[in-house]
């Protein structure tokens, strides 16, 4: 596979929090000679939801993952399950594309988190959730200005109520910190991914699809009218196939991917449960999934059982002395925004690749210039209820039907090539170094 990270970036993480709280499973390699009506290539949350949806109307699904179904993203994320998948900016996107189109937007990201709660309640899933929408902390005076504003246009963009919070009234709500007041929107929830996605193999698997692990798919070729796959071991016939790798694509499988995908870092510490004194000394003892309002953003939850996630971006590089400045860079961030927890235990740190795209939204449809083949990645680091929300359409646009839930038509646009071809993670370097100097 040709993809754009050192190879330690594509290595399984030693200490995901999420992984102890599942029970380990395994799955076949693919082998021999194989068909089936529709194959898909990635077992995260896109891939699992679309052999879901297409196993339950009938559809002979193989699903194949290069490492396990739950490997990449889906299994070590933050579990935010909110609204999000693209980085439009709504002034820019309502005058270049007008009203309906940014409307259909919203309402497909608000649907994406109906939908994934939708799955949880009808596959009876214990997934640990918690928090009444997102709040977003101002990280400085000017931020809380703009929340203001914000505030309303997501009132209307969301058909909600969005609740604007003082800073002095943080205390009362349990988020206390360097912060300049709040902003909670009422959408999402938290989740454990892990779970989650537990739960939806078990479903998809309980519906129909074949599920493969350690079967990577090396080689996509046409073959009377559909596709034939091949693996070391294996080679399997499909009239038509999904590709669902987003972050951990390749950038040959097949050719029109190269370049239209930016993988990038995201990475995560979960500390130990902190004590009830741990908790009222920093003074945030909230259940809310919040994120703080700079470009380059902290997100962070007190879960469950008190352990605290913290999470921001990753490094450029995934080599030896960059994972050691990000260790350092997120502890850093983490005690100057939490310094009562300073010398509390870190249990457990990982990183993985989320997915950016040129043209700053999600891509869900039929592959230009290929008949038959179909992708969904791009989700922008929230492809929680965005990557599972892609799958579901899929499922429905692969058998030729119109989609009975939103469809932006932000989606169908084909992804445009980033410059720079395989050196195009330049491109971050002088990207991340102004939001450094934006956010102070
Ligand atoms: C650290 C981190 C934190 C995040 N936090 C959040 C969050 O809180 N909320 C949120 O909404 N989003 C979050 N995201 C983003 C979210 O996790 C992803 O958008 C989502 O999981 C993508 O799902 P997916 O199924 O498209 O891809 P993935 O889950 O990445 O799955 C892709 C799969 O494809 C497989 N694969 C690749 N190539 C091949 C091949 N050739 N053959 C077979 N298999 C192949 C891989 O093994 C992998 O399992 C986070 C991401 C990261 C990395």
């Amino acid at each position: 596979m040709r993809r754009l990270y050192e190879e330690p970036a594509y290595a399984t993480p030693e200490a995901c929090y999420w992984t102890q709280t599942v029970p380990s499973r395994s799955w076949p390699r693919a082998q021999g000679a194989l068909s089936c009506d529709v194959a898909i290539i990635g077992g995260g949350f896109t891939g699992l939801t679309a052999a879901l949806r297409l196993a339950q109307r009938g559809v002979d699904v193989a699903l194949f993952d290069a490492q396990a179904p739950g490997w990449g993203a889906s299994g070590r994320n933050g579990g935010f399950c909110c609204l999000g998948g693209g980085k439009l900016e709504r002034t820019w996107a309502l005058r270049a594309h007008g009203e309906p189109a940014w409307k259909t937007w919203c309402d497909a990201q608000k649907m994406a988190v109906a939908h994934v709660d939708a799955v949880i309640d009808e596959q009876a899933l214990a997934v640990d959730r918690h928090s009444q929408g997102e709040t977003l902390l101002a990280h400085k005076p000017k931020a809380m200005v703009a929340m203001r504003a914000e505030a309303k246009a997501m009132a209307q963009d969301y058909n909600t109520r969005p609740i604007l919070i003082d800073r002095s009234e943080l205390a009362d709500h349990g988020l206390s910190g360097p912060f300049h007041g709040a902003l909670t929107v009422p959408i999402g929830f938290a989740l454990n991914p892990a779970k989650y996605h537990a739960g939806l193999t078990r479903a998809a698997e309980e519906a129909g699809v074949r599920v493969f692990a350690q079967s990577p798919v090396t080689r996509l070729h046409t073959r009377n009218g559909g596709f034939l796959l091949q693996g070391a071991d294996f080679e399997c016939a499909a009239p038509k196939t999904i590709l669902a790798t987003n972050g951990y694509s390749s950038e040959d499988l097949p050719d029109w991917l190269r370049a239209r995908t930016l993988p990038v870092m995201s990475s995560i510490i979960v500390t130990r449960p902190l004590t009830d004194a741990e908790l009222a000394a920093e003074g945030w003892t909230s259940d809310q999934m919040a994120y703080d309002s700079r470009t380059l953003l902290h997100y962070f939850r007190k879960l469950p059982d008190n352990r605290f996630l913290f999470g921001m971006r990753g490094g450029l590089y995934a080599t030896p002395r960059a994972d050691a400045a990000i260790a350092r860079k997120i502890r850093k961030d983490f005690h100057s925004m939490f310094p009562a927890w300073a010398e509390v235990p870190i249990t457990h740190a990982w990183s993985g690749l989320a997915c950016l795209m040129a043209n700053l939204t999600p891509f869900c449809g039929e592959v230009p210039g290929h008949p038959g083949l179909y992708a969904g990645l791009g989700y922008h680091g929230n492809g929680v209820a965005m990557g599972s929300y892609t799958g579901r359409l899929l499922g429905d646009i692969v058998l030729g039907d119109r989609p009975d839930l939103p469809y932006p038509d932000f989606m169908r646009a084909e992804p445009k090539r980033f410059p720079l071809g395989r050196y195009r993670r330049s491109l971050l370097a002088p990207v991340y170094a102004a939001a450094t100097l934006f956010d102070r």
